[in-house]
């Protein structure tokens, strides 16, 4: 059970990945994202989650290495994600983007194939198989993957993603998905799980929270460590970067979990990797 900021999920390859960290979508290079990357490590984060196609991993590994001197910590206890964009999807375009990602972040330890590009994603694949086996990465995965995609992947290829990143939240609860990656020890992580901020005032869940004295971010973000999913919300504020880490001293009872699952209606924020242009 998830018990505190720096609990792990165990990964089906044996790597540990924190439960909780930030993500950094839409965070331009700057000292604001570097202060953010800082303050959620000083604060205890120990996970960050990237994408080359943010434009900000030079940020984010400088933002480490802040945060790293700061709270004193070692390398070792950092996680960090990025994702190969789809431009550069296919075996050799995928090994070198993985380098460009290394040499920007100065670390990686966890490297995801951003989307399901029909026709691409299975040599990228490949890729990230051959940088797993040569060790120069502690665990890969996907984002975006439906069902029918993950099954195309396990068919062609050897290795069984540890991670599946995608958008989920309580009006996005992914049922079906989370019980097939769950029967195939792929763990579940949610992007988006505040839906980008949409959600807050929802009725439900603010009734939710004042009856446990916490805000409705802190009630979903509780929500989905109760499910089982790793959470990754992104703020570059101070004091929400706090509280949304502030979920580790109440617990939903079944009855509240189930009336936030049933906030489900397949709504979507972002794309819906079966239908997108890009
Ligand atoms: P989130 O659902 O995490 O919401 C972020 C928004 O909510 C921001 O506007 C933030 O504003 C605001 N916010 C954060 N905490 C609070 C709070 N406690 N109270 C009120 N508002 C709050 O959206 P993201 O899309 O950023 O998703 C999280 C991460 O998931 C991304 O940063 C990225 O790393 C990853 N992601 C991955 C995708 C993929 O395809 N694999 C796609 C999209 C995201 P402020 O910063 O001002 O606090």
């Amino acid at each position: 059970m998830t018990t505190h900021l720096q609990a792990k999920a165990t990964l089906h390859n044996g790597v540990k990945m924190p439960w909780f960290g930030i993500g950094v979508f839409k965070v331009e290079e700057g000292a604001e994202l570097v202060n953010a990357v800082k303050t959620a490590l000083v604060h205890g984060y120990r996970s960050v989650d990237t994408a080359a196609i943010y434009g900000n991993e030079e940020g984010v590994g400088e933002g480490i290495r802040q945060g790293l001197q700061e709270a004193g910590l070692k390398r070792e206890d950092i996680f960090v994600t990025s994702k190969v964009w789809n431009a550069d999807l296919g075996y050799e375009e995928t090994l070198k983007a993985f380098d460009m990602s290394l040499e920007k972040l100065g670390l990686d330890y966890l490297y995801l194939i951003h989307w399901p590009v029909e026709g691409k994603y299975i040599d990228a694949w490949r890729a990230l198989e051959t940088l797993y086996r040569n060790g120069r990465i502690k665990a890969i995965g996907v984002s975006n993957f439906q069902i029918h995609h993950l099954k195309h992947l396990m068919k062609e290829t050897d290795i069984k993603p540890m991670i599946n990143q995608v958008e989920y939240h309580p009006r996005l609860t992914q049922k079906e998905l989370q019980a097939f990656c769950a029967e195939q020890g792929i763990q579940l992580e949610a992007w988006s799980p505040l839906m980008q901020g949409q959600l807050l005032d929802h009725p439900v869940l603010q009734e939710i929270a004042q009856k446990y004295g916490k805000s409705a971010a802190q009630v979903i973000l509780r929500w989905d460590l109760q499910n089982g999913v790793i959470t990754i919300p992104k703020s570059t504020k101070k004091h929400r970067i706090e509280e949304n880490a502030n979920v580790f001293d109440f617990e939903l009872s079944a009855e509240d979990m189930k009336r936030i699952d049933d906030l489900n209606e397949n709504l979507r924020v972002g794309p819906d990797p079966d239908n997108f242009d890009f």
